[in-house]
């Protein structure tokens, strides 16, 4: 049943590229209210504590979306373009066709590619353009926050953060509220401000953090060596492009022209491949320091996954590998190498430098190695080509049994 809702006294423009729960923040901010009051009165929340639905993160409804539209005065466009859903013809993880079950749920739960319960920010983006509107409510938090191949920003240089400086919380952190905002019924708090609670007091009585996440830090000097900034930026402005320019959709995987959305695909099959066989890839950093925080980062997962291993019961152990670091440096010292590892011309090349990888994640677990190659659903058929081993496995079972248990 459409309820009847009545508008709003006040609109307010959606911003470039912001997400629903970021438009809420800056409308019930514009309003002087909660923003589970703007979820009710919108009719995005049932409930007068204006929970908001993970899902609707992802895409609102047909339904719900002609009373949102009506009640703030946007068109049905503005209102789908609030939503992850609108990038899934650019980005595979989004993309329901990708997943066994085709419903936004499964989107939401098993898919680590995309940060449904948190997001990652730029603390100059979040502080506005200086216009007056984003002077006084803030800029967007932006959609593509959301998808973890988006770890820098290109209009300020910086790599984004995930956790507030003040209380080191996840930001915008749902698994206690399981809203899309948490403590909806709090009207004090500004669009940038962490809406966290120190410990574990699930009552809105108790002040949130409150650290204004716009604020630049005096010392944000990343430890990071020029060159190593310098080609992370590039890969970043790179991706930016697929997933943003008008005039692009397509881009090249080992030679052959792909659609960008099952580029990304691949790049996430790569990089569970590429942490399962590490160090493997190691020659493939960028840079020495990149190595090295994949050093780290391998170890750790390696650890995870036999911590998993060693857990009585049915557990998803190749989840250690296939998740995306929280990292914003790690998670563009990764990608960049399997940025490198498809931009190799042809399919014999791409077999011929991918055959070691493959090799030692056999070595480690054939069950997980085969797992992780075989997350084929919306990959490029080239690196589907290039990881299908079936007609070698006789060969590839000497090699590895050639290589003995020497290396570890
Ligand atoms: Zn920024
Ligand atoms: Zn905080």
């Amino acid at each position: 049943m459409t309820r009847v809702l009545r508008q709003l006294p006040r609109g307010l423009a959606p911003l470039a590229d912001e997400t629903l729960p970021g438009y809420i923040l800056r409308l019930a901010h514009r309003l002087g209210t909660a923003p589970g009051d703007i979820a009710a009165r919108t009719g995005l929340s049932e409930r007068p504590a204006g929970l908001l639905p993970l899902g609707f993160l992802h895409e609102v409804g047909p339904a719900t979306t002609q009373v949102f539209a009506q009640v703030t005065r946007l068109t049905p466009q503005e209102v789908a373009g609030l939503g992850l859903a609108a990038l899934s013809s650019r980005y595979g993880p989004l993309d329901l066709s990708h997943t066994s079950a085709k419903v936004t749920r499964s989107v939401i739960n098993n898919n680590p590619w995309a940060y449904f319960r948190s997001t990652r920010y730029c603390p100059h983006c979040l502080a506005g353009d200086g216009s007056e509107i984003q002077r006084l409510h803030g800029g967007s938090w932006q959609r593509l926050w959301r998808l973890p191949v988006v770890f820098a920003c290109p209009k300020h240089h910086c790599f984004l953060q995930n956790r507030c400086p003040a209380c080191d919380q996840l930001v915008q952190f749902t698994a206690r509220t399981r809203s899309l905002i948490p403590r909806p019924g709090d009207a004090s708090l500004r669009p940038a401000q962490c809406r966290a609670i120190a410990g574990s007091s699930r009552s809105d009585r108790v002040p949130a953090c409150g650290y204004s996440l716009d604020s630049t830090l005096p010392n944000t000097a990343s430890p990071l060596d020029d060159r190593s900034r310098s080609a992370l930026l590039c890969l970043q402005s790179r991706f930016h492009a697929l997933l943003t320019a008008a005039d692009i959709e397509t881009t090249h995987s080992i030679g052959m022209s792909v659609s960008t959305s099952q580029y990304f695909m691949d790049l996430r099959t790569l990089m569970a491949l590429i942490f399962v066989s590490w160090p493997a890839g190691r020659s493939y950093a960028t840079t020495p320091s990149l190595a090295s925080a994949l050093d780290a980062e391998a170890e750790r997962r390696h650890k995870a996954y036999r911590d998993l291993q060693a857990r009585p019961g049915k557990r998803h152990h190749s989840r250690a590998y296939s998740a995306p670091p929280d990292d914003a440096v790690v998670t563009g010292a990764v990608l960049g190498i399997a940025e490198t590892l498809l931009s190799v011309q042809n399919h014999a090349t791409a077999a011929e430098t991918l055959f070691p990888l493959v090799l030692r994640s056999i070595d480690r677990d054939p069950a997980a190695s085969y797992y992780l190659r075989a997350m084929r659903r919306g990959t490029s058929p080239s690196l589907q080509a290039a990881l299908h081993v079936d007609r070698r496995k006789g060969s590839l079972r000497a090699h590895a049994r050639a290589k003995g248990s020497g290396e570890t």
